[in-house]
Order: C-alpha cells, then sequence, then structure tokens
C-alpha cells in the first residue's frame, strides 16, 4: 500500500531525536516536506512556514507538528482546513479551548486528528492499565524528576507564557496516570513554584481527591526519576523510567520491546486508517486545573547555565 505524504512542521529537538528515526523507519508514512522557520533537512524540501510548504509540494496528506506549544493551533487549523491529517506533539495546544476547537474542525473536514501522548507508549502502560483494571486503588505516588538544563538546554519558550515549565515533562506523567487507573483524576489542590523571572512554575506538588500525589521538579540533579507509584488492595504496581519498565511487588515483568514514537506513529497510522481521531485533553486538563487552583509561591530566578 502506498505510504502517506507527510511532512514535519517544527525542525527542533524532537523532530530530530524521535520523529526523523521513526518517520524513516515506517511503512506507514513517507517524509516530503518540512516546514521550519530557521531549519531545513537535507535532500527534504524545506520551507519556512506551511502554506509556503504546501504551495510549492503538491500531494501532502498528513502533518506532524512538533513546534513550540504556543503556536501549535493556527498551523493546526490551516492544515485541517487544507483536508490534512494532524498529528500534534504532546501538549496538544496551549489552551483546552484550542484542542477541543481542533477535535471538532477535524470531525467537520472528515480528517484524522492525532492529539499525541508519546508516554502513552511506553512498554508498560498498556500492561499496567489492564492489571489495574478492576482493582480498589489506595494510594498513588508519582515522582517525575528531572534537570532542565540537561533535557532542555536553552529552550527559553518552556519558561514563557503556554510553554508549561515543569509540566512539560510532568504532563508525560499526566498522560500515563490517566490512561492507567481507572478512575478519572480530580485535583484538588496545588502548590507552583514560579521562578520570580519564568511566567512558568520549575517545582510542583499535586494533591487529587482521594489518595493520589504528584511531584514534579525540574531542579534535580543526576539521573532523572520518571516513577509511578500504586498500591491496591490486592498488590503494588510499580512504573520506572517513564513507563518503560514496570514492578510487580517488586518483581520486574518482562515486557516485549516497545519504543514509544514507532508505537505513536502506528497508532497515527491506524486512526488514518480508519478515519477516526483521538483526541484526550484529560491530561491538559489537569494541568488547566493546576494553573486555576494552584497556590504560587516565588523562589529563586532560574539561570541557564
Ligand atoms: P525545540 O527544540 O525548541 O523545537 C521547537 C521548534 O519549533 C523549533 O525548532 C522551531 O523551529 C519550531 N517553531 C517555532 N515556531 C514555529 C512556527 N511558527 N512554525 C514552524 N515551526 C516553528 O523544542 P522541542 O524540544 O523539539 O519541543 C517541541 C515540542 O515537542 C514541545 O511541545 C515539547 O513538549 C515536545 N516534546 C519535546 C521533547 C524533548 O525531549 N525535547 C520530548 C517529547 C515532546 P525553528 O528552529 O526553525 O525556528
Amino acid at each position: 500500500m502506498a505510504k502517506t505524504r507527510l511532512a514535519i512542521v517544527g525542525l527542533g529537538k524532537i523532530a530530530r531525536d524521535q520523529h526523523l528515526p521513526a518517520l524513516a523507519a515506517s511503512d506507514a508514512f513517507e517524509l516530503v516536506g518540512v516546514a521550519s522557520p530557521h531549519n531545513a533537512l537535507d535532500g527534504v524540501p524545506s520551507f519556512k512556514d506551511l502554506e509556503s510548504l504546501l504551495n510549492a509540494v503538491p500531494g501532502i496528506e498528513a502533518v506532524s507538528l512538533c513546534t513550540t506549544p504556543q503556536v501549535r493551533y493556527e498551523i493546526a487549523r490551516l492544515a485541517l482546513q487544507r483536508g490534512l491529517h494532524v498529528l500534534l506533539e504532546k501538549p496538544p495546544g496551549a489552551t483546552v479551548s484550542e484542542v477541543v476547537a481542533l477535535a471538532a474542525l477535524a470531525n467537520e473536514k472528515k480528517v484524522t486528528l492525532c492529539a499525541s501522548w508519546h508516554s502513552r507508549h511506553a512498554a508498560a502502560v498498556e500492561p499496567a492499565r489492564a492489571w489495574l483494571a478492576g482493582r480498589q486503588i489506595r494510594s498513588v505516588i508519582v515522582n517525575w524528576k528531572e534537570d532542565v538544563r540537561v533535557w532542555h538546554p536553552g529552550q527559553a519558550w518552556i519558561w514563557k507564557a503556554g510553554g508549561l515549565g515543569v509540566f512539560d515533562p510532568g504532563i508525560n506523567a499526566l498522560s500515563i496516570l490517566t490512561r492507567i487507573l481507572p478512575e478519572p483524576l480530580m485535583l484538588q489542590s496545588a502548590e507552583l513554584r514560579f521562578p520570580g523571572n519564568c511566567q512558568t512554575p520549575i517545582a510542583a506538588n499535586l494533591v487529587f481527591r482521594g489518595t493520589t500525589r504528584v511531584e514534579l521538579d525540574f531542579l534535580h540533579p543526576g539521573p532523572p526519576c520518571w516513577d509511578i507509584d500504586v498500591v491496591t488492595d490486592t498488590g503494588r504496581l510499580s512504573l520506572s523510567k517513564g513507563g518503560s519498565e514496570m514492578r510487580l511487588n517488586n518483581e520486574p515483568l518482562s515486557l516485549p520491546h516497545c519504543a514509544e514514537y514507532p508505537g505513536l506513529y502506528a497508532h497515527f497510522a491506524d486512526l488514518v486508517r480508519r478515519k477516526s481521531s483521538d483526541v484526550d485533553v484529560a491530561p491538559l486538563q489537569i494541568v488547566a486545573d493546576a494553573f486555576l487552583c494552584g497556590e504560587r509561591l516565588e523562589v529563586a530566578p532560574f539561570v541557564e547555565l
């Protein structure tokens, strides 16, 4: 079967680290163009914006939007209006309303919108969801901590309004939680720490109704900690390394090899084939709720070293 002709918009870190290799190995998509204001890809027609790319390269059927979240809505809207299938990097937008509007537009245009959550394609996520189904949850503790200077060097957009700060990685944890837990999560209170010179938080503690607690930290020294621990009525489930490893009652579980971005593109291909969309705003909704009800504390200004 012919591959779907796809373009990447926003040739930054995640596009180069993950999307290009996943597309090179994909039997469903062929990369035929790039739109990025200051970047081009050797051997692939590259333009500064999507409109110029679509005018110059015929037959583009899909786009992956790997831009910063603040500019995603207008570009996604243009793509959907032109009848293209759209994959949105996470977070799917700068606001929940944007994403809801895009879902309605995709529906109207009868094209696929995939609001992707790459962490949901980690190896342990579906096994964890299956194991937790029907069990009583006693407590959930999430520690999602990394060093922003190592993982996002020089990315000033993270600290601007709409950039999410520590919720940029933290939303990955929320995307896993909202997939694996049998009941919806509802935020009760939050504590957000804002550096004096930033519009977004550098650390956050979230308390949910029931017994779920989430700790996020963007100044965590040393190796990252991306852990979720769930105690149930019949045992304990622990996910580590961002959902790639799983233990049941401290016994490691053997999982099939599973890479996040190839899984994400296989999911997108399946949605296109089925003429369907996948737009779950639950993780973004929790972040919005944290900004709505969170207590704000000012901490030391952030400096890139
Ligand atoms: P990045 O390295 O700063 O790249 C963002 C890119 O967006 C830039 O290269 C920029 O292109 C492009 N861009 C900005 N405005 C644009 C516009 N109007 N039209 C087209 N392109 C535009 O950031 P990143 O780390 O790749 O993150 C991008 C997204 O991926 C974020 O939502 C992030 O949460 C998500 N993500 C990142 C990671 C990660 O590990 N970094 C992991 C998973 C998901 P130019 O440079 O050409 O101006």
